[in-house]
């Protein structure tokens, strides 16, 4: 096992005997050395006493525990619990999934985020009655092919279903990790020996709740900010908590601040009260959601300007701009935008599908059947307020 970059200035007779171990480790036909074992016995049994009870925890179906895994990936626990009890109340088997129309499954996505993760089920599920007869596979090499499921999601769902001994590292684990060996570089530089890390501590013989009880040591003991040292059950051997620089660490990628967007945005209103809307195309961020029409304003333009020009050029009507609703400002993972909201007028033209899959005039009643970005739904909230 390559020697993992830690913090060699100040060694002690416990960092020491974990790297040793470790290394040690390396070599399958010898056991582990004593610091693992005991890295194993200690989180097993703060697990059997402080784990969290989570809908998904006693669960064994394969479907289940993927449908929560792809919920938990960038988002927390108690916003996944209601989208988790509803998904499966609409969608109960991989087949109902696969054979669901794209926008039900959207909407029931809707104010999650990264909705690629919701269309990758949707893809997987279809894949998964194609290929698989509608069995969720068992084995890694088949579910890693999957849409949407990468190395940690496999590892999670396998050893939760089927206990399988395949190592996850989700960004809980990560930062737990790179304490625990005090991780001199970012965790995302140093993945290869993260990921050995994780297979070595793995603990054969109970792996489905290994990897539960290390996420949630990230989750409720070693948090990002101020970690519950005191009360760990890895604070004898954790480096980082032993040389007391755990605040320090992980070491974060120093990143360029956010590109910023301003667009334009129309809400645009015909003579029968209807709001026109457009389903974004499939490819590219938020696909296959609805949206107001809009886009970027540029360098000298005005925002009222912007939305004439934009309108003109995607959907090939002309409209009147208005009086402004709203501005919203949101940040996506990278870039940040602020829609600038404005009623307008639809005055002449057929609306046309220019830059988008589909535009349909909607009443404000309706409108809650489309499944919307976060930040449209803002918009959608304030003509409801403001009318
Ligand atoms: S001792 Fe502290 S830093 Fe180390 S693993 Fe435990 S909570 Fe994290």
């Amino acid at each position: 096992m390559p020697r993992l970059p830690l913090d060699n200035h100040k060694p002690t007779a416990k960092n020491l005997s974990l790297q040793h171990s470790l290394d040690r480790a390396d070599d399958r036909d010898r056991p582990p050395g004593f610091v693992i074992v005991s890295l194993r016995h200690t989180l097993l049994s703060w697990y059997g006493q402080f784990g969290r009870d989570l809908p998904w925890r006693q669960s064994r179906d394969p479907y289940s525990l993927w449908v929560s895994e792809v919920m938990l990936q960038q988002t927390q626990v108690k916003t996944v619990m209601p989208y988790y009890e509803r998904w499966l109340n609409l969608f109960p088997t991989i087949e109902g999934l696969a054979i669901a129309e794209q926008q039900q499954v959207l909407k029931a996505w809707e104010g999650l985020g990264y909705y690629a993760r919701a269309r990758n089920l949707h893809r997987a599920a279809q894949v998964i009655v194609s290929h698989h007869d509608g069995v969720f596979p068992d084995r890694l090499v088949d579910v890693i092919q999957l849409p949407g499921i990468g190395r940690t999601t496999a590892g999670g769902i396998l050893s939760a279903a089927f206990n399988q001994p395949v190592a996850i590292l989700d960004g809980n684990v990560k930062r737990v990790l790179a304490r625990l060996v005090a991780l001199q570089m970012p965790p995302n530089r140093a993945l290869a020996d993260l990921w050995q890390l994780s297979e070595v501590l793995l603990d054969q013989q109970q792996p489905r709740d290994f990897n539960q009880a290390i996420m949630d040591l990230g989750a409720t003991v070693c948090t990002p900010h101020q970690p519950l040292c005191p009360i760990c059950p890895w604070k004898e051997h954790c480096q980082a908590y032993n040389q007391g620089i755990q605040a320090k660490l992980p070491m974060s990628e120093t990143r360029a601040p956010l590109p910023h967007k301003s667009i334009g945005v129309a809400v645009i209103w015909n003579d029968r009260g209807q709001i026109l809307i457009d389903r974004r195309r499939q490819e590219g961020l938020l696909g296959g959601l609805w949206e107001f029409p809009g886009g970027k304003v540029e360098a000298g333009e005005t925002i009222e300007a912007c939305i004439q020009r934009e309108i003109r050029e995607e959907l090939g009507i002309e409209i009147a701009v208005g009086d402004r609703l709203i501005v919203v400002d949101h940040a996506y993972s990278h870039f940040r935008v602020t829609l600038n909201v404005h009623h307008c007028r639809y005055i002449s033209g057929e609306p046309q599908a220019i830059e988008c899959d589909e535009v349909r005039w909607v009443t404000l009643a309706d409108i809650d059947q489309y499944p919307f970005p976060k930040a449209n739904v803002q918009i959608i909230d304030a003509l409801r307020t403001k009318d």
